[in-house]
């Protein structure tokens, strides 16, 4: 935990250090605690800009890991609205503790698995699936969410990758197949390493 209370306050903070945060989508990781699971600074980046925030909208972040994007949602727009459903207690409390870092406060965090953590959750207008889709939470999803939510998902497995093509075929949108590199040093020079490929589907249902 460091010493920051809000966004704009940190920024100043640690200008001196030359660590001020950015308005962007997309912060670096470094911004939060991780134990591995986060959803990484260009495909964050990507994800935002599919779930489209708007002032005052409500984000459900269905497997919420670190918390990266739902954070990101909060900090938007100072009236953006967010839940983060994790199982695991243990990265619930790192969610928690991310948030406040970062000065965000408006973040619910609910420890439970989806979707019946999402039971009684206040309708969303944009949901995200980081982790854990299954037919069961993609048929859940689809049977409650309003006309005109808007929902992104990231698979990386070939399974939910599966789900995913046929879910387009039912509701249309759009996929996006993300199979980015990074340099990173190979012999005495530079080599690409390539991260596992990811498939994303975004509809407004
Ligand atoms: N977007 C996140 C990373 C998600 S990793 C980030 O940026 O940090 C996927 C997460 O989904 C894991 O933490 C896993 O524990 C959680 N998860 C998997 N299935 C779930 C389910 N059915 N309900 C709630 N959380 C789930």
């Amino acid at each position: 935990p460091g010493p920051f209370a809000h966004p704009v306050a940190a920024a100043l903070e640690a200008a001196g250090d030359g660590l001020v945060l950015p308005c962007a989508s997309g912060l670096a990781d470094s911004w939060f605690d991780s134990d591995g699971q986060i959803t990484k600074r260009p495909v964050r980046a990507l994800t935002l800009s599919a779930l489209a925030p708007r002032p005052g909208e409500r984000l459900w972040d269905i497997g919420g890991g670190s918390g990266s994007v739902a954070i990101e949602w909060l900090l938007s727009h100072p009236a953006a609205e967010a839940v983060s459903v994790e199982r695991r207690p243990d990265r619930a409390a790192r969610i928690r503790a991310n948030a406040a870092r970062l000065g965000v406060d408006r973040l619910e965090v609910v420890e439970g698995a989806a979707p019946e953590a999402l039971d009684g959750l206040p309708r969303p207008d944009a949901v995200f699936v980081g982790g854990g889709l299954s037919a069961a939470l993609l048929a859940a999803l689809e049977a409650r969410l309003a006309p005109r939510t808007r929902l992104v998902v990231n698979a990386v497995t070939l399974e939910t990758e599966a789900l995913l093509l046929a879910a387009h075929a039912r509701r249309g949108g759009a996929l996006l197949r993300v199979a980015l590199a990074e340099a990173a040093p190979l012999g005495c020079g530079l080599g690409w390493t390539s991260a596992r490929p990811l498939t994303q589907w975004s509809a407004t249902l």
